[in-house]
């Protein structure tokens, strides 16, 4: 398994520092500092990894507590929402938390990229989302609708069960999608 942090290590000293803001944000103090007994490295490398990483970026990691209690993760094709943090509110003043709140559902695209699955239906992604494509800057259609292009898939990993099924590659870096764009 690649490590998302580099190392264990480092992910274990994060999860036990002792610094103000991390104990405030866990929930403990020096008396009931529980920490080290909750420590699950493959937990937090494989299922609580992406949000893990983005509660650093913020510089709350002190906060996976919270999120492994409500059992709230970063992962699959799914992005979280208000409601999903609601729990947060417990936890800090209304301002503090809905900055936090905010911070997440801005910068989470940053930390999970999903995998492109066909879809029969018309779907509307956020302009925040990052796509694992590479585009081809020529259009090759436009119209009232939008634009057309063609666009490339950038790793294998990004494509969805549906599309191995369906063997429409053999070789992903060739295999050109058509995109249409709207503005
Ligand atoms: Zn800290």
């Amino acid at each position: 398994m690649q490590e998302p942090f580099g190392s264990t290590t480092i992910a274990e000293a994060i999860f036990l520092c002792d610094c103000p803001v991390c104990r405030k944000d866990a929930g403990v103090t020096d008396a009931n500092d529980n920490r080290a007994d909750r420590f699950n490295a493959k937990e937090l490398l494989e299922k609580y990894a992406n949000i893990y990483a983005l509660l650093i970026y913020l510089r709350h990691p002190g906060l996976i507590h919270a999120f492994r209690e409500h059992e709230c993760t970063l992962q699959g094709t799914r992005f979280l929402g208000n409601n999903d943090l609601q729990f947060l509110f417990t936890r800090f003043d209304i301002q503090e938390a809905s900055g936090i709140v905010e911070e997440i559902i801005q910068e989470q695209y940053k930390f999970l990229v999903r995998k492109l699955e066909p879809r029969n239906e018309q779907t509307r992604i956020s302009a925040e989302e990052i796509l694992p494509i590479s585009e081809d800057p020529n259009r090759k259609g436009e119209g009232d609708f939008g634009q057309v292009r063609f666009f490339t898939i950038q790793h294998e990993d990004y494509l969805g069960d549906g599309f191995k099924d369906q063997q429409v590659c053999t070789s992903v870096r060739q295999y050109f999608m058509i995109m249409l764009i709207f503005d």
